[in-house]
């Protein structure tokens, strides 16, 4: 069932309460991707609209212990200044839209008259069948107070132009953001700082090294490392990285990022949702090294829309990202050094190395605010091959543009 069907919420406020339009897990330790507010909001704004009014009981607890992990997280991001760019004409530069979470009681003052009854009321309606997704009548006013700062921040790139002409017009690049949460205030004797270890001291660290090695190889094509700062703001240095990007996005055969990759025992995320290809590559380096590289296990959470990738997906670009998993110190200042698996790490910065190294171009179709790409789809003929250009002599180059008599 999907309450979306048949309703068009382009360039409109949706009003929503927390819970999916069939019975949720009773133990309620699991969210389903579209029962709270974050599996809402992509789906209100892959659908072109403005703003999620999302209405909750659990946010009615003060408690230290709050009654689920969500409120938990969202009482996290609701300490994050939200950060815009002005190349992004007051949109969001993360592709999700507003969201307003609000208590039942803040409904029932503002919002059970015009939508024609109190929370308690469309908490009994709303799980019925008969139940459709209505168009209100009303527009919604939202004032924000704030207070404007101004910051700057640097993403730090590194080019190796490639060796062989024409390949070195092709370019892969790598990614990892650097920056992490700062810290916040701590009663004495506790740890305020947002250590970031696997997110992302991590993955820098391993495009770092795997930039290192990649230099030495003196590969045939083009090298862009872009260190991207403001991911946790917004995506901001990937953001901006798009609009000012350093060549034209149709001569970057791949973007290659490793987000989170120090925790894994054994098994690694490499979403591949532009270009299958790569991810198939991926295993198969991961196999040999004992990492199963998994795919994205729900896709429909489009998780493309929260990390940097994006930038680089709405532009065409295929891509992979890296990540071990989300652990219990995700976001936490406990996320610190010791706990990173460094031996498991060296695995792992070979799966993203030996990626960066072969890839193909992958499938068209991904692009700001449209429906999940087209995975599988290929929209050119040529097979795997070296990117880098790293491949044995003798090897025939599929590369479009021709190689130098390979
Ligand atoms: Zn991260």
């Amino acid at each position: 069932m999907d309450d979306f069907a048949g309703s068009d919420v382009k360039g409109k406020a949706v009003i929503s309460l927390q819970g999916a339009p069939w019975p949720l897990d009773p133990a309620g330790g699991v969210f389903h991707p579209y029962d709270r507010a974050f599996g809402k909001i992509v789906q209100v704004t892959v659908r072109g609209g403005m703003l999620l009014v999302y209405v909750s009981e659990e946010f009615d607890s003060l408690v230290e212990a709050p009654p689920s992990a969500e409120v938990g997280v969202i009482r996290e991001y609701t300490k994050i200044p939200l950060a815009y760019l002005p190349e992004f004409q007051g949109k969001s530069s993360m592709a999700v839209c507003p969201s307003l979470a609000i208590i039942p009681s803040a409904f029932d003052k503002i919002l059970a008259k015009v939508t024609g009854g109190t929370y308690a009321e469309w908490k009994k309606r709303l799980p019925t069948k008969k139940f459709k997704a209505q168009t209100l009548n009303a527009s919604v006013e939202i004032g924000i107070e704030t207070k404007p700062q101004e910051g700057k921040a640097c993403n730090v790139v590194a080019m190796l132009p490639g060796t062989d002409s024409p390949l070195k017009d092709e370019w892969v690049v790598l990614t990892a953001h650097y920056d992490h949460l700062g810290f916040h205030e701590a009663p004495p004797g506790q740890d305020g700082i947002y250590n970031g270890a696997d997110d992302n001291a991590s993955g820098t660290a391993a495009i770092l090294e795997i930039a290192r090695r990649l230099a030495e190889a003196k590969p045939r094509r083009s090298l862009l490392i872009v260190f991207t700062s403001g991911e946790e703001q917004g995506l901001l240095g990937s953001a901006i990285y798009s609009v000012h990007s350093l060549m034209p996005s149709a001569q970057v055969v791949a973007n290659i990022k490793a987000d989170m990759v120090g925790r894994s025992a054994g098994k690694m995320f490499g979403y591949a949702t532009g270009c299958d290809e790569l991810f198939s590559r991926a295993a198969e380096f991961g196999k040999q090294k004992g990492i199963e590289v998994l795919a994205d296990p729900n896709p429909s959470w489009r998780l493309i829309h929260f990390v940097d990738s994006y930038h680089f997906a709405r532009l065409n670009i295929p891509y992979i990202d890296f990540m071990t998993e989300f652990h219990k110190d995700y976001h936490q200042p406990s996320a610190r050094y010791d706990w990173i698996l460094c031996m498991k790490g060296k695995s792992v910065s070979y799966v993203v190395r030996q990626s960066s190294t072969w890839t193909r171009r992958g499938p068209k179709g991904y692009a700001h605010g449209q429906a999940y790409c087209k995975s599988g789809r290929r929209s050119r003929g040529f097979g795997i091959e070296d990117v880098l250009g790293l491949s044995r002599p003798g090897r025939r180059s599929t590369d479009a543009s021709g190689s130098s008599g390979e």
